[in-house]
């Protein structure tokens, strides 16, 4: 695997957009887009064309990680591509909102929780870019920057936003939404949030030693809430309306986080790679 080096870095910010976020700007929050760009990687093209903005005087790549027109379900997005991307272009620090379902009666729809943790209940996806001859064993015990998580949680809190500042997220495979027997088990094994998307775009940003961060907008209770039997099942129409309604403090968020971010800031996890390899 090579490391793209970028011929001209165009941004070193980066943010996937997920489920319902399909465009960086938006009438609350508008941006200045300076180019879009096509790109083509190893892996085969990014889930879309990239968009390259102004955001706060930075420059920052966009990328809608299902497509602009949602055509890649979770276990098709293209993930290699698009990191190999972000890398390509110069990104240094990613960030990943993610249309997310409940898991605990305490986090409601229409919360921000900042990840903190992950668990890979995924089946089928490709999940790293080192598949020899170089064997690469990347240290993932904290799964999500700790000073990107610092300042998202300072930021949430200056925008006196409802966000919780740690979550466990567990990545099912999908596209089909849990039965109600799986969401049982992964709330009585302590899991606060649920997705479907979060691995391996996590492992592959820290495979290319990016600083990632994975921010949840929590759009649904996933199967419903125990005593509530007015709550139903998440639906994807439901997700979609939900994120909609609460984009744009997710977009607040995350252009207040790039106002303060130093995109140049060294970070461990920008030297990931350090110890990962037999010497
Ligand atoms: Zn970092």
């Amino acid at each position: 695997m090579i490391v793209p080096t970028p011929k001209e870095v165009k941004a070193k910010i980066g943010v996937f957009g997920g489920t319902g976020f399909y465009q960086l700007s938006s009438k609350a929050s508008p941006v200045k887009v300076i180019e879009e760009v096509e790109m083509d990687t190893p892996y085969g093209p990014p889930s879309d064309r990239i968009t390259i903005a102004e955001v706060h005087g930075k420059r920052v790549a966009f990328l809608p990680r299902h497509g602009r027109d949602h055509r890649y379900p979770p276990h098709k997005v293209p993930y290699r591509a698009n990191i190999w991307a972000f890398k390509a272009l110069g990104v240094r620090k990613v960030l990943a909102p993610c249309a997310s379902g409940s898991l605990q009666p305490f986090i409601h729809p229409g919360h921000i929780v900042i990840l903190d943790q992950l668990v890979d209940f995924t089946k089928s996806r490709t999940y790293t870019f080192y598949d020899g001859p170089i064997t690469t064993h990347i240290s993932f015990a904290d799964p999500y920057c700790p000073k990107l998580r610092k300042l998202l949680i300072e930021t949430a809190e200056e925008l006196n936003l409802d966000f919780h500042p740690k979550g466990t997220v567990v990545v099912i495979e999908g596209p089909r939404f849990s039965t109600k027997a799986e969401s049982k088990f992964y709330t009585m094994a302590g899991f606060d949030v649920i997705n479907m998307t979060q691995s391996p775009e996590a492992v592959l940003a820290r495979e290319m030693e990016m600083c990632y961060a994975g921010i949840a907008l929590i759009t649904d209770w996933d199967v419903g809430l125990e005593g509530h039997p007015e709550i139903t099942p998440v639906t994807h129409e439901l997700a979609v309306k939900i994120f909609k309604e609460n984009q744009d403090k997710l977009r607040k968020l995350i252009f207040e986080t790039i106002k303060k971010l130093d995109p140049d800031e060294d970070c461990e996890c920008n030297n990931a790679l350090r110890d990962a390899r037999l010497k």
